[in-house]
């Protein structure tokens, strides 16, 4: 760990919570320099749901680099992107009857979200953006402004103007409809919350702790939306790309966003940042929001390769299928310790279970770690152990992972 240590700045945080050097990967499984196999629960917080160096994307990528390819042609029209588009439209949008335009943003997530923001005030002509408690969009300024987690702001950051928050399902416990919470304030002119250009969501919170909105909250959500004449842009960065199930997150409510962001598994493993619109939404001038890394060919590439396995509906069924047995399992492993006062939350493939007494979480991150097995915590407390494994898993290395979760626990219960 030495050269991280005197090289590398203190701000990463998994070089920490992740000790060791690694080196290798395949599928599920990595390996560190020294051999040691991990397997891994939390796919680069969602990039990899598609498993690590997948043949069918390391083989589409060699054979574009070995035909020599453009790698990098800034935004002019290329063979790859127009591949990527077209397989986005045909595969994934047409079969919705989702008619969006498509802007690639830059190489990562918060890219495609400052992207939206911008976007939605230009549109709008109204600066103030609302977003939820425990929402994560992101720690660049404009994507800070609306990420709700405390820890990460300063106020001399200067990024919280034009921004507002609100409570998202069940943030004011089972009882209160937070959406007529919503209403309230935009209907009574003194409470200060002005008028939205546009609400920012996550319809299943990753970073903030696997809280799921109900379908019903969603859809209230949009009418309310459509009601005040705000945009609804969707952040499906972290559970978009098949990760509820449905290649979209929000496909469940049977809701229509006016914005999409996607980036990690959009891009194959590359890195890829993209925003869908709807068409009339497209109000830029040429030039005017732009950059240099937006859309890399080597990423079409992936993408393209990665947007095939959504040609029929075997990856849905075989989501759905493992979230069973993981919501199964971590259930019984919860029933097992009691005296954790477990909880255990998700849907799809993305499963957290709360360990609400301070630091167990992370102590059972760290268990995990040294049994062989990568696990992230999440949540305001980081009181959430998160469970993100590719969405190819094989059944016995998912259940093995599992058994690592029993063993940590068991473990911190002794
Ligand atoms: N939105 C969501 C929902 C995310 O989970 C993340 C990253 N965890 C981001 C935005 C920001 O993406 P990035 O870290 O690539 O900037």
């Amino acid at each position: 760990m030495r050269i991280f240590e005197e090289m590398e700045s203190e701000v990463r945080g998994y070089v920490r919570s992740f000790p060791t050097i690694f080196d290798t990967a395949h599928g599920s499984e990595m390996f560190d320099e020294q051999g040691k196999r991990y397997l891994d629960f939390f796919a680069g917080a969602g990039t990899l749901n598609y498993g690590h160096n997948n043949p069918l994307i390391t083989d589409a990528l060699i054979a574009h680099l070995q035909r020599g390819g453009i790698v990098h042609g800034l935004d002019k029209a290329t063979v790859t992107k127009r591949a990527f588009l077209t397989k986005l439209r045909d595969t994934i949008l047409a079969p919705r009857n989702l008619h969006y335009k498509v802007q690639f943003t830059g190489p990562t997530g918060t890219n495609a979200v400052e992207t939206a923001m911008k976007l939605a005030r230009l549109v709008k002509r109204r600066s103030n953006i609302i977003s939820f408690t425990n929402g994560y969009h992101g720690l660049t300024l404009g994507s800070l402004a609306v990420t709700g987690n405390y820890d990460y702001k300063d106020e001399t950051y200067g990024s919280r103007s034009n921004t507002a928050f609100m409570p998202y399902d069940g943030f004011l416990g089972p009882d209160v409809d937070t959406i007529d919470y919503m209403r309230r304030f935009l209907e009574d002119g003194s409470s200060g919350v002005d008028l939205p250009a546009a609400v920012i969501l996550e319809t299943v919170q990753g970073e903030g702790g696997i809280n799921v909105a109900s379908v019903e909250w969603l859809k209230k959500l949009e009418s309310l939306c459509r009601e005040f004449d705000i945009l609804m842009i969707v952040d499906d960065i972290q559970v978009g790309n098949g990760r509820t199930g449905t290649f979209f997150s929000f496909e469940r409510a049977g809701i229509f966003p006016d914005m999409v962001t996607l980036s990690k598994s959009i891009g194959g493993g590359l890195p890829m940042a993209l925003l869908l619109m709807r068409s009339e939404l497209d109000q830029w001038q040429p030039g005017e929001h732009t950059g240099t890394f937006r859309g890399n060919n080597l990423a079409f590439v992936a993408a393209t390769e990665a947007l095939a396995y959504w040609e029929s509906d075997d990856l849905s069924q075989a989501v759905l299928r493992n979230g069973e047995l993981i919501q199964k399992e971590l259930q019984r492993i919860a029933d097992k310790y009691p005296e954790l006062d477990a909880r255990v939350r998700g849907l799809g493939m993305v499963w957290g279970i709360e360990l609400p007494q301070s630091g167990v979480a992370g102590a059972a991150s760290a268990e995990c770690f040294e049994r062989g097995l990568l696990v992230e915590t999440a949540g305001d407390r980081d009181q959430v152990l998160k469970l993100l494994p590719s969405l190819l898993i094989e059944e016995e290395l998912l259940r093995e992972g599992l058994g690592i979760i029993d063993d940590a626990l068991g473990v911190l219960v002794e």
